[in-house]
């Protein structure tokens, strides 16, 4: 029986998955943060100082919310919801941003760089820096600068300088280039805030660390509520931070079904999505080696997501051992999909999910009036929509 939650190893392996592919100049600075970080994760002054800010400037615990009146339409299984969409700045994101500044700080870094997709990582980054006093960095490419003004601004505001980036095709895969080039240069002064469970060691296991205050909180709340665990846990899965964080405490219940969903934006056809495990293979892309959605001879093929954060090419190293091992499932929804749920839980439940989040519920949705009555979903609402009403206005209300 492999330990799951003994992973990864100390070189940042899950199975046959991540570690550490980066430029040797980066080397020195992963290994040191490895270190630090190892120091901070049993450290209880660490601990409570970051369970002290999660909860007076971000607003954990979030509630773990029964969504009567879909249960009740769905007419199956009882549906709650983790409230991730009531935290500051609208998504789960700064639970990370919140727990990498401040080892950041205790590192004696002055400058904080992230990269980011739809701005949410960057608005959350562009919020932490601005509490701590730090110089902040975001790069963004500029097709998503111009899809996502609105988090452009509020990074702006927030005091954060926006790097438009424009090379190949515009959006974050580009922007985590930029981000890594900035850091190979700038390394011992800056910290680079990754947004997901992904890149190189130790980001992976970093991250999910910093969000799996979700699922204990989540435990925690049916416990008390249901007197037993949930039959199954739902989450999107972009890189795979949001879902890692709610699936990870529960990894040793092997009652717990999990599943994650991926984007399947148009239909499974090479360009138009961003389901990695449908199509994907074996690779290595930005500091980590996972699945993801390549040609024949390696290249990175072109994604689709109608939400921009679950559009991007790998999945987080640790999802692609899970699946192996079979723990965890991974589905999809397409766009047309999610736009139902998103609608959906807007009208049935007065909560507009974010996009990415949408696809979650597009996933309960289909199984719910499966399940029998007695059984229990908790499904990750991972952001709030505001940042999409725009988009969606222009799509769903003509
Ligand atoms: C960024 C984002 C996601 C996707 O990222 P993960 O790392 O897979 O969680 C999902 N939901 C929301 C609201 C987001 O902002």
């Amino acid at each position: 029986m492999i330990d799951l939650e003994s992973l990864p190893d100390q070189h940042g392996h899950f199975g046959p998955y991540g570690g550490m592919f980066v430029p040797e100049t980066l080397i020195t600075a992963l290994n040191e943060l490895t270190a630090e970080y190892e120091k901070v994760r049993g450290d209880e002054e660490f601990q409570s100082q970051l369970a002290n800010v999660l909860r007076e400037f971000a607003g954990r615990p979030t509630p773990l919310y029964l969504a009567e009146r879909l249960t009740r339409q769905l007419g199956g299984a009882k549906i709650y919801l983790k409230r991730e969409d009531l935290l500051h700045t609208g998504a789960h994101k700064i639970n990370n941003a919140l727990g990498q500044i401040l080892l950041a700080q205790r590192m004696g870094k002055t400058r904080i760089i992230a990269e980011t997709g739809a701005g949410q990582h960057g608005v959350a980054t562009a919020t932490v820096a601005a509490r701590a006093g730090l110089e902040c960095v975001i790069y963004m490419g500029a097709v998503d600068m111009e899809r996502q003004a609105l988090n452009v601004a509020r990074m702006r505001f927030l005091g954060a300088k926006v790097v438009a980036v424009t090379a190949g095709q515009a959006t974050l895969k580009e922007a985590i280039n930029e981000a890594m080039r900035d850091w190979v240069t700038n390394v011992r002064s800056t910290h680079y805030i990754l947004g997901s469970a992904l890149g190189s060691h130790p980001y992976p296991m970093m991250v999910r660390d910093f969000h799996r205050v979700i699922g204990d909180e989540a435990r925690r709340q049916i416990l008390e509520r249901e007197e037993r665990l949930p039959d199954l846990l739902v989450a999107c899965v972009g890189g795979g931070s949001n879902s890692i964080g709610l699936f990870w405490p529960f990894l040793k219940d092997t009652g717990v079904r999990m599943v994650g969903v991926e984007a399947g934006g148009h239909g499974i056809e090479v360009g138009a999505h961003a389901a990695r495990f449908q199509g994907g293979k074996l690779g290595v892309l930005q500091g980590t080696k996972t699945y993801l959605l390549a040609d024949a001879d390696g290249q990175i093929q072109l994604t689709h997501s109608v939400s921009a954060g679950l559009d991007y090419a790998a999945i987080g190293p640790e999802h692609a051992y899970l699946r192996d091992l079979g723990r965890i499932s991974y589905d999809y929804a397409t766009d047309d999909e999610a736009l139902a749920a998103f609608r959906k839980l807007s009208e049935v439940e007065g909560i507009i999910p974010a996009l990415e989040t949408s696809h979650a519920i597009a996933h309960v949705l289909k199984v719910a009036p499966q399940m029998p009555s007695d059984s229990l979903i908790v499904v990750n609402l991972s952001g709030r929509g505001d940042k999409d009403v725009a988009q969606a206005a222009q799509l769903l209300l003509k």
